[in-house]
């Protein structure tokens, strides 16, 4: 194989549609990953994922969520699946000045339709829900749910079908030791040696391990659970159509409705303990179970007893301030770290693409962006804009 402009590394969200981007801008790209694209151990391997554009008073994620609404419905489209399911996003608040009204604000300021409803209001639309007349609910109805796992191997595919290469291989960290300011040539775990004018390093989890003096003091890894509870037989309250994904972030919990068979998703959101990615065990802790039971019998009644089906143990991998990493490597010119996705960076994958091309090829980066997403910038602990508005 001749060496290609771009070597990607990791076929996650992150990689995949850098992948993707490259392909289309016109070069020539190939893809590798240690275990396959949407495979049970990477962050963009489970089920589902909340696509949603509040976060609080930010402005840059709502806009960066638009754009990549339109780009998971256009793979979707393209793959002739449904990928992006409207399912809307209501976030349960209590306090007038927080996360959720908030994110109102920002989102009628930037054109995106919104709904405040009271609790009464809540229980008319939804009587499935019980939201007390003290709370209050934010609806984005435009929001929903990507089918994670799912729309990442088709656009793997359709990244290969576009003339792009893709390999299940282990790629080493470039070797210091060989000098220079440039990275001409990665050893994956066979031996071989692989060419290319650019690396990106979209390597999720995996980055601290593969860069341990650059993202280790700046990536935290998380064990997260995650539980799918079993409505009662022939009950279709709980499935996409019928309600929407909801988040509470002041309690820290958020849930995804049942999709294509599954359950219904409910996931505590604190940050858990720490985890190694490839080998840690996946079986979630009877502590998630108390959590997610305790609030499912006060917000969904009909699902207090409520048998959970399946279970998933996912991880993150957080900043202090859960803006991504999106930077060169301070010492190598050529090679790109992209990360650091804190427990929301699957919507944003196709932004997220576009915006690493760019400045691999060299085009001047969009003012909003700023340093927001540099290696070097001191990052302070903040509430963040995860799902949760505090940490374990
Ligand atoms: C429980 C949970 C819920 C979440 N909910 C949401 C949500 O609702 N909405 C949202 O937007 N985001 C959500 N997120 C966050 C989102 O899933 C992540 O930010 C995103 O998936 C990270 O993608 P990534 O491409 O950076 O990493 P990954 O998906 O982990 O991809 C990295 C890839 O790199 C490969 N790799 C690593 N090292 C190497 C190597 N040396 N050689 C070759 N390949 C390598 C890995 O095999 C892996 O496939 C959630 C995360 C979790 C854990």
């Amino acid at each position: 194989m001749s060496a290609p402009d771009l070597l990607v590394v990791g076929a996650g969200t992150m990689g995949a549609w850098t992948a993707w981007h490259a392909r289309r801008a016109g070069l020539t790209v190939h893809l590798v990953d240690a275990f396959g694209a949407g495979h049970p151990r990477a962050t963009s391997g489970d089920e589902s994922r909340i696509l949603r554009a509040a976060h609080g008073a930010d402005r840059l994620y709502p806009s960066w969520a638009r754009r990549a609404r339109a780009q998971w419905l256009e793979l979707g489209d393209a793959v002739g699946e449904r990928l992006f399911v409207e399912t809307g996003v209501l976030w349960f608040g209590r306090r007038p000045d927080g996360f959720e009204a908030a994110s109102a604000g920002t989102l009628r300021d930037l054109g995106i339709a919104v709904e405040q409803l009271s609790g009464p209001e809540v229980r008319r639309r939804w009587p499935q829900i019980a939201l007390g007349d003290d709370e209050f609910a934010v609806f984005e109805p435009e929001a929903g749910l990507v089918l994670a796992r799912q729309a990442i191997r088709r656009l793997v595919e359709r990244f290969v079908a576009a003339g792009g290469t893709f390999e299940v291989a282990l790629v080493r960290p470039p070797d210091a030791a060989e000098g220079g300011d440039r990275v001409s040539v990665v050893e994956i775990a066979d031996g071989r040696r692989l060419a290319a004018g650019a690396v990106v390093f979209a390597a999720g989890p995996w980055l601290p391990r593969l860069f341990p003096d650059r993202c280790g003091p700046l990536i935290r890894i998380t064990k997260q659970d995650v539980l799918y509870l079993g409505p009662p037989a022939g009950d279709p309250r709980f499935e996409a159509g019928s309600i929407p994904c909801w988040v509470d972030y002041d309690a820290a919990i958020y849930g995804i409705p049942a999709v294509e068979g599954r359950g219904f998703k409910v996931a505590p959101d604190q940050l858990g303990r720490p985890f190694d990615p490839t080998e840690g065990e996946r079986l979630v802790d009877p502590e998630t179970v108390r959590i997610g039971r305790g609030y499912v019998r006060r917000r969904f009644p009909a699902l207090a007893e409520a048998p959970v089906v399946e279970t998933r143990v996912c991880q993150y991998e957080s900043t202090p301030d859960t803006h991504f990493l999106i930077d060169r490597h301070p010492a190598w010119s050529n090679v790109w770290l992209v990360g650091g996705g804190s427990g929301h960076g699957f919507k944003h994958g196709p932004v997220i693409g576009e915006t690493v091309v760019g400045l691999v090829t060299g085009r001047p980066p969009d003012p909003a962006i700023g340093d927001r997403f540099a290696l070097g910038r001191p990052r302070q602990p903040e509430p963040g804009v995860r799902t949760a508005g505090h940490e374990g």
